[in-house]
């Protein structure tokens, strides 16, 4: 099977009682120790940080990006863990997945108990994840994430579940592969836009906001985060993506002024659309508002974060912010779970 890197960030997975709640603070030694390590495979750690991850900021993740770059630079290096908190594991898993171009897997896991918690989810998570990462059958998928025995694409997968075991899923779409019995069983290859470089290492960091709408609201704070210098927004709008006149003309304005304005729905599952007008997604995408097909909030964020790094150009973000959200094609289910893992 080979070598497998587990690059450690700490969440509830790296979690102790700190006396009055729980906070990551484990290093990755003490998060591998709990977990059964798959026959053939060694493991190398990198303590990246321990932090719960609504803490996690653009710099942390682009220190992620580079690391995983920097890992898989070592030919000898057969798949990457990263074991992360699970509040914001699809923005990281996502960020690295739009900029990551090599067949070795790269899987990210967690946990929803923390780290000496009894019948704790981790270990069965952390050893899934290291199958995974070893197995040669998932190479070329990209970012992957295994939780509660199932394997999902990065790309569209969220957090559903604030507690249980099942943390993860795509609303829109299916997991790519089962761990069931010691094994990875592939159910379909999941689909990516071509992956972009890596963001430069000097890039100025830009500021993206996140602003929902709901019944009585205006424009008041979408256009304050523009005042703040957002260089990217992303619209969470009602229904298959729909908003008022009021904030069609907010978005309008600030496109005019060079902002990247995304747009994404509230409705858990299902593509935005433009079929409504009079503040609709057909107004918004009028305005320059770019629809993201499937990707929800957190992940349409990371679309615009990726196509601001990419240029300081507004045209050419916005070519690289629609490449990056273009729905991929629908995902072939394999006949059986007869591809399964081979080591
Ligand atoms: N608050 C934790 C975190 O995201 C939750 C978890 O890891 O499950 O760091």
């Amino acid at each position: 099977m080979g070598q497998v890197v587990v690059i450690s960030t700490g969440g509830t997975i790296a979690s102790r009682w700190q006396g009055s709640g729980f906070a990551a603070d484990a290093r990755g030694g003490d998060v591998l120790a709990t977990a059964a390590v798959p026959a053939g495979i060694s493991v190398r750690v990198v303590d990246l940080m321990s932090v719960n991850s609504a803490r996690l900021t653009t710099r942390d993740q682009l220190a992620l990006l580079r690391t995983v770059h920097e890992v898989l630079a070592d030919p000898g290096v057969d798949g990457i863990v990263v074991t992360h908190g699970t509040d914001t594991l699809e923005e990281s898993a996502f960020f690295v997945d739009l900029h990551h171009h090599d067949p070795r897997p790269v899987v990210f896991t967690g946990a929803q108990l923390p780290l000496e918690a009894a019948d704790g989810d981790g270990p069965r998570n952390l050893h899934d994840a290291l199958l995974t990462a070893g197995t040669a059958a998932m190479r070329g998928m990209g970012v992957l994430v295994a939780f509660d025995g199932q394997v999902h694409a990065a790309r569209g997968t969220i957090k559903v579940q604030t507690l249980a075991a099942d943390a993860f899923a795509d609303p829109s779409g299916s997991p790519v592969a089962d761990v069931k019995d010691g094994r990875v069983l592939v159910r379909r290859q999941p689909e990516r836009p071509a992956p972009l470089p890596l963001p430069q290492a000097d890039a100025p960091l830009p500021r993206i906001d996140v602003v929902m709408h709901h019944c009585d609201a205006d424009p008041l704070l979408f256009n304050a985060a523009v005042e703040a210098g957002a260089q990217g927004m992303v619209l969470v709008a009602t229904g298959a993506g729909n908003a008022t006149p009021e904030v069609a003309a907010a978005v309008e304005a600030a496109v005019a002024r060079g902002v990247l304005v995304a747009l994404t729905t509230r409705v858990p599952s299902g593509p935005v659309a433009e079929i409504y007008t009079q503040g609709g997604a057909v107004d918004l995408a009028a305005g320059g508002a770019v629809l993201t097909g499937t990707l929800r909030a957190g992940q349409a964020r990371i679309a615009v974060l990726s196509a601001a790094l990419a240029s300081p150009d507004a045209d050419e973000r916005t070519r690289v912010l629609r490449q990056l959200v273009a729905a991929p094609a629908p995902a072939a289910e394999t006949a059986s779970a007869s591809a399964h893992a081979s080591a």
